[in-house]
């Protein structure tokens, strides 16, 4: 993809230190890490609050990186923890301090981000890059005062789908190596009204003996696979009630500080393989309408606890796993994951388990026993051909199938905070990004607490 051309004058504002484009998972956490390091950051979202696939997906709980002890970045940890004293989130009994909240984590991103004197934009949609010898000079965005140019030293492509990078220039991956699918997307909803208590002593009695410790309560299906539930779906489908799409894959959990409400980890849309494709999106928010319409009725007259639930929202953003990769200085492979990689500039580390949804089967794993992890290097976040430019969140520099282990909440937090320290640094020491040493990003992050 070329750059834009600006074929006529647009405003233009203010310069900033370091733009971030996205207020989502990973975005949010860039803006607070730079702005904590004393750079003027502009955080640039479209939508009307902070969290992007956390809240505007519905994506709870966050999950654990399954190393002991649910290591995690300083921002992340202090966010949890936060959660976690207002009554917003929860750690389960298996030390998942991961879950919350989705509503209430808008306002805790928000209230960071401003405390560190970082300013936002909301309802602001990046266009176009407009890119001099390979640095952004500035970002073409609009929103209700039309369309606009914002200058910035620094940039962080935050929006998920490296959106930034592919208008600039950036070589980028799409979907699997072998077919070019992305994995399956889902739209997520809620249910409220739900009595917490009979469900759990109904998914007992079916049989179910994990995440059930209430009020924090689990519930999946996915067909042959075992799940006690199968039996109830079986006869739902026999009845007429569910079509076979519905329990390809079916899961819930409860949400801290809501109580009698259920967040669903689905509908999953089947057939569609191509996130970046805006017809099939368009179909999905409508196919998934209607098999939320068939899950709730399923729900309410075969699962004891739901019997006066009610549909509380369906998430306003589709739920995208993956769909455009960057190809960075350093490109995580399978290989890492079966090598237990270590990197000098590792910023991250996890051992979250290869985890594709939809059509693909994916590379040869080597599972990861308990005390074995890999790390995520500091190059992986750098875009090849753009100087000014880092990535964060799940489109980092990686491979399809190694993508779908590090796509996860805590991870893409890490690259944030990494990113935001390393874009400060840059503009503090008067030096290029590419002059960063990764080595210092991990020291830095240490400092400040980051278990690594
Ligand atoms: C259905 C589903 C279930 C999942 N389950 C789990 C789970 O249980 N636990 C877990 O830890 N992880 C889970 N994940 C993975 C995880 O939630 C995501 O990988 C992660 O949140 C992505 O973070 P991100 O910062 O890269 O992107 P996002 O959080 O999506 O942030 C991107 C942000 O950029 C904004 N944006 C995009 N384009 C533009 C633009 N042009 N202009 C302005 N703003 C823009 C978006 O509005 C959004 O706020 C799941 C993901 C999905 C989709």
């Amino acid at each position: 993809m070329s750059s834009y051309i600006v074929t006529r004058e647009y405003p233009r504002r203010e310069e900033y230190d370091v733009i971030v484009v996205g207020g989502g998972t990973a975005g949010s956490i860039a803006a607070i890490a730079a702005a904590r390091e004393g750079a003027k950051i502009l955080l640039i979202e479209k939508y009307g609050f902070l969290g992007g696939t956390a809240t505007a997906s519905q994506v709870t709980p966050m999950m654990h990186v399954k190393i002991e002890g649910n290591p995690a970045s300083s921002i992340d940890r202090k966010i949890r923890k936060h959660m976690i004293e207002l009554g917003f989130g929860a750690k389960s009994p298996g030390g998942n301090d991961g879950w919350f909240n989705p509503e209430m984590l808008k306002f805790v991103l928000e209230e960071m981000v401003l405390e560190q004197g970082g300013e936002i934009l909301y309802d602001t949609q990046f266009v176009d890059a407009i890119v001099l010898e390979n640095e952004i000079s500035g970002i073409i965005v609009h929103n209700r005062e039309g369309t606009k140019v914002i200058e910035g030293k620094i940039f962080i492509d935050a929006t998920g789908d490296a959106e930034v990078s592919y208008r600039a220039g950036v070589p980028c991956f799409v979907g699997s190596e072998k077919s070019g699918k992305n994995q399956a997307v889902s739209l997520r909803f809620m249910v409220g009204n739900v009595d917490l208590k009979r469900l759990e002593t109904f998914l007992k009695d079916l049989g179910q003996e994990w995440g059930l410790n209430y009020p924090l309560i689990e519930m999946a299906m996915i067909w042959n696979k075992g799940f006690p539930l199968e039996k109830v779906f079986k006869k739902a489908l026999e009845d007429g009630v569910l079509e076979y799409d519905d329990g390809r894959y079916f899961q819930a959990f409860s949400v801290p500080g809501m109580p009698g409400v259920m967040s669903f980890n689905c509908p999953e849309i089947p057939d569609v393989y191509n996130s970046l494709d805006g017809a099939k999106i368009s179909y999905s928010y409508i196919k998934g309408r209607k098999m939320i319409k068939r899950l709730h009725n399923f729900l309410r007259k075969y699962v004891a606890g739901f019997e006066d639930s009610f549909i509380l929202s369906v998430a306003p953003m589709i739920g995208i796993r993956e769909s455009r990769r960057i190809k960075g200085e350093y490109i995580l492979t399978i290989e890492d994951y079966n090598n237990r990689s270590k990197f000098d500039d590792g910023i991250a580390k996890t051992a979250y388990p290869v985890d594709i949804h939809g059509e693909e089967e994916g590379e040869e794993v080597i599972p990861l026993r308990p005390g074995e992890y890999f790390e995520i290097p500091f190059r992986a976040l750098i875009p090849q051909n753009i100087h000014n430019l880092l990535v964060v969140g799940r489109a980092i520099s990686s491979t399809f199938t190694m993508q779908s282990s590090i796509r996860i909440q805590p991870t893409c937090r890490a690259t944030g905070e990494a990113a935001g320290i390393a874009a400060a640094y840059a503009v503090k020491n008067n030096i290029g990004l590419r002059d960063v040493d990764g080595k210092i990003i991990r020291e830095i992050m240490r400092n400040y607490g980051a278990d690594l």
